[in-house]
């Protein structure tokens, strides 16, 4: 059987599978943003890994080491903000190829320490070995939460307002800009950045876990119709997404209509824009978000509405119903 057949998920299922009997109580494995690890009574560790490999999720001649570095912490952070987490610890393993040089790890770690820095978040051991040619990168991180605030994904009831915390699609130009090695200017530097120095929002994850009324969250890594189906499965719900209501920022709308790109893929599977996406019980969003917008000056974007049924994401715009095959990034699977 090839790996494709199956894909990423498949995949996870079937590992997962083998240790459906080890649940320890008060734990979570497999299956959300975080482990969730028991610490005292009131009190959780929460953690997360990714894997970041040369040529799969970087480009190492379009990407500065810095930014690298960031991102490689960043994109692990988002996990714990996916939670309502407060990041704590990393662990960092790299393995280099030999043409790269001293000066650059230096500038790696200078990225790392930044948002280390940042979010006070130590970096506590990791492990450093050789690699024949591509440079890989895997972060652990380690966030605390108090266990009545965690978010899970398997959390969102019918009839609750689906929200996210900020423009989607602005990475995915960014990665746009790059392969089409369109010129760097101060317009496509925003999109750029997007891509390559996401702010993981740890803040607004920590400002909203207060809140009851917010059920399910998750972070947009894969594009919101990949990480959306997530929250439905694990839920057992239905969604509608109108997709006049998805945020995008001016100048994703400008350069996607310059090059004629396809905004609306860019904002539902363009991936790694590092938004939080998440579900509020409709009785309690008037109340919520005017208290985000006070807190952020940044509003929370309603984009939809989830709904009893089987897991399917039914997309309108303006009321008109869409038919479309997006389905979000899925390694493996073509
Ligand atoms: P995210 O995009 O939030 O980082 P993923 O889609 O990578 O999450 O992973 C989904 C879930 O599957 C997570 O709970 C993750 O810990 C788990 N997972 C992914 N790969 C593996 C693996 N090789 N073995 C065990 N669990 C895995
Ligand atoms: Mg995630």
């Amino acid at each position: 059987m090839k790996l494709s057949d199956i894909g990423e998920f498949g995949l996870i299922n079937r590992f997962a599978k083998q240790f459906s009997n080890f649940g320890a109580s008060n734990t979570l494995g497999i299956g959300d943003d975080c482990a969730i690890l028991p610490l005292n009574e009131n009190e959780s560790y929460i953690v997360s890994t990714d894997l970041l490999i040369e040529d799969i999720h970087f480009l190492r001649n379009k990407i500065t080491p810095f930014e690298l570095g960031y991102k490689s912490l960043a994109v692990n952070l988002s996990d714990i903000a996916a939670m309502g987490g407060q990041p704590q610890f990393s662990f960092l393993s790299i393995a280099i190829p030999k043409d790269v040089e001293v000066e650059y790890l230096d500038q790696f770690i200078e990225g790392y320490h930044q948002l280390s820095s940042k979010y006070n978040t130590n970096l506590m051991g990791g492990d450093t070995t050789k690699s024949v040619d591509r440079l890989a990168i895997n972060v652990l991180v380690v966030g605390k939460i108090e266990n009545n605030k965690i978010k899970l994904r398997s959390d969102a009831q019918t009839n609750d307002i689906i929200c996210v915390t900020g423009n989607l699609g602005d990475s995915a130009g960014g990665l746009q800009i790059l392969l089409d090695q369109l010129p760097v200017n101060q317009k496509s530097k925003q999109l750029l950045d997007a891509h390559h120095l996401p702010e993981p929002r740890i803040k607004e994850g920590l400002f909203l876990s207060q809140f009851k009324g917010v059920h399910a969250m998750m972070d947009i890594s894969d594009g919101i119709a990949s990480d959306l189906r997530h929250i439905l499965n694990a839920s057992k719900q239905s969604a509608t997404i109108e997709l006049q209501s998805l945020p995008t920022s001016e100048v994703l709308q400008q350069l996607a209509k310059e090059h004629y790109w396809d905004i609306t893929q860019m904002a539902t599977s363009g991936g790694e824009d590092y938004e939080l996406i998440l579900t509020i019980d409709s009785n309690y969003f008037e109340g919520i978000a005017p208290k985000f917008y006070q807190r952020f000056q940044k509003p929370l974007y309603k984009i939809g509405t989830i709904t009893e049924g089987m897991p399917k994401i039914s997309w309108t715009n303006n009321g008109k119903k869409i038919e479309t095959n997006q389905s979000g990034f899925n390694h493996f699977k073509s």
